[in-house]
């Protein structure tokens, strides 16, 4: 007997990070900014139109603020529910040649699940001991390239030269560039988009505007590129950005002040509590985001983040080869890392 059952597409989900509901809690497990939105951004809530009419669904007053901000054509800029949105929405319009795409073997954990999702083949390319990505790795044949800069989540970052050195030899596949951390101390690949009509430049709201809730997310690119991701997403949904989402995403881009002095905290935060976590005995390779992914030379990291857990401290664990002794730590305001900084202490000289 046949059954539905025999028709499902089983597809392994991606694991959020936990979002505890408890009180007290210090949260350092998702990578979220620690500081509030922009005032502005709560202000722009009182010019929030008519919720009764349908949204525009091209959102203009929100890609066309973000192209501005960034120098790029209004048709450079594509926008989405999160980044998680746009590199779904990628890979959909853009891997589609059968031949296999090229991610790193530890990386943002999504990309795999996607590829099943949409039944695609893909090919993991190991780290070099340090964590690094080998440019190398990515000149083979293949169909499409993708990589966080900074990576997910080492926090490692790769010079621009080095980007620039994979699309040179990928000129004829798609290569995403994930930058959903590089605001905090890495150079983005968005000026080489004169020059690559192949590459794709993918951030967020989510982590340096502090705006994880409101969930918007952009890519940058060739306006082929810009267009043919439209043209799927208009196949799927038309009405993806909501109207709070395209005024409040306005006014949050447009507060330059603001993000340029919480990111610079969070900055300052990291390497303070990166040189805490040297003395204390932890390596990591050196972090260009608002985490840090940190072994200890003796505690085992599965110790540690239930130990931290029972405290009501919250940080990211991945049961995963390679990467089963190292913790995810994002970086908090500095009361918080201070806090986290004596626990630890005291779980290294009990
Ligand atoms: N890329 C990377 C590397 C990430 O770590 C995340 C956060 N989970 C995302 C993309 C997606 O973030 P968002 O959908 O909130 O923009």
């Amino acid at each position: 007997m046949k059954s539905w059952r025999d028709n499902i597409r089983n597809v392994v989900p991606y694991t959020p990070g936990e979002q505890p509901k408890e009180d007290g809690v210090i949260k350092l497990n998702t990578n979220e900014n620690p500081y509030p939105p922009s005032p502005k951004v709560l202000e722009a809530m009182n010019h929030i139109k008519n919720l009764r009419k349908y949204p525009d669904p091209a959102a203009a007053d929100l890609t066309e603020a973000i192209s501005s901000y960034y120098g790029l054509n209004r048709d450079e800029v594509f926008v989405g529910v999160g980044s998680d949105d746009v590199l779904a929405i990628a890979f959909l319009t853009f891997f589609n040649s059968g031949r296999p795409v090229f991610f790193p073997d530890i990386t943002y954990s999504f990309y795999d699940v996607w590829a099943g999702l949409f039944q695609i083949p893909y090919e993991t390319k190991a780290l070099d001991d340090e964590f690094g990505i080998r440019a190398g790795d990515y000149y083979g044949e293949n169909g499409g390239v993708i990589f966080p800069n900074p990576n997910a989540p080492t926090g490692a970052l790769l010079e621009l030269e080095t980007v620039r050195d994979i699309l040179d030899h990928n000129r004829d596949v798609l290569v995403i560039v994930d930058e959903a951390y590089i605001d905090f101390g890495g150079e983005s690949a968005r000026s080489l988009i004169p020059e690559y009509d192949n590459l794709l430049v993918v951030q967020t709201y989510s982590k340096s505007r502090s705006l994880a809730g409101l969930r918007i997310g952009y890519a940058m690119g060739n306006k082929e590129l810009v267009k043919a991701m439209n043209d799927v997403k208009y196949s799927f949904n038309s009405y993806t950005m909501n109207e709070p989402a395209i005024v409040m995403g306005r006014a949050a881009i447009e507060d330059e002040a603001y993000f340029q002095k919480t990111r610079e905290k969070i900055i300052k935060t990291r390497e303070w509590f990166q040189e805490e976590l040297r003395n204390m005995g932890f390596s990591f390779a050196d972090s260009k985001a608002n985490f840090v992914f940190a072994s200890h030379e003796s505690i085992p990291a599965k110790e540690l983040f239930e130990a931290a857990k029972r405290e009501k401290i919250y940080v990211r664990y991945f049961n995963k080869p390679r990467i089963d002794n190292y913790l995810r730590i994002t970086i908090g305001t500095d009361d918080e890392m201070q806090t986290l900084a004596e626990f630890l202490k005291k779980q290294i000289r009990p």
